[in-house]
């Protein structure tokens, strides 16, 4: 598996790009921004989903000319809805299969109604639920703190190595964050 990540607006976004080496099937996540930053990276790969981890705008600013370009679903959960509309609906337990890959979705409120996670074993794409050192803003409209609490706890029970993949700023994993407090 290859990751690529390309950073994207004034926000500087995350956009992920996931990809499956063998097949050279790949996923983008929350293409914010800036699609003519993102549009190079997808050369040679057969781009399969467009995931929205949920429907702040820097995080699919870049949505209709990305999908223009690639024809593929966009994939939201429903929740988020009333921000934006995907093609399909995703929701707690669902899989992304792609290639040799295969995503599980954590339904994660507390940042947004809708907000997602995207877990597969040692990495999890965290959206802005969780950041390096601190979770995301919850006095959004939508947004609910005991949501966030009870989703930080769904995602301290994932192994301490689990790489995590946020919506901005820098990587940084389960074990770390716990050791920080940010999951209490
Ligand atoms: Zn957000």
């Amino acid at each position: 598996m290859l990751i690529k990540i390309i950073k994207v607006g004034s926000l500087q976004t995350n956009c992920y790009i996931v990809v499956d080496e063998k097949s050279t099937e790949a996923i983008i996540i929350d293409p914010g921004d800036e699609a003519a930053k993102i549009l190079p990276n997808l050369a040679g790969l057969s781009i399969r989903y467009i995931v929205i981890t949920h429907g702040h705008p820097d995080h699919f600013g870049a949505l209709d000319e990305i999908k223009k370009q690639t024809r593929v679903p966009v994939l939201i959960h429903p929740d988020d809805n009333w921000f934006i509309e995907g093609d399909n609906n995703l929701k707690d337990g669902d899989e992304i299969k792609f290639g040799s890959l295969t995503l599980k979705v954590i339904h994660t409120p507390g940042h947004s109604q809708g907000s997602l996670c995207l877990y597969l074993p040692g990495h999890l794409f965290s959206g802005d639920t969780l950041f390096s050192t601190t979770h995301g803003r919850v006095d959004l409209p939508g947004s609910s703190p005991r949501a966030m609490r009870q989703s930080l706890k769904t995602l301290a029970a994932l192994p301490d190595d689990t790489i995590v993949y946020p919506g901005h700023d820098e990587t940084t994993t389960i074990g770390q964050e716990k050791e920080r407090g940010t999951l209490e």
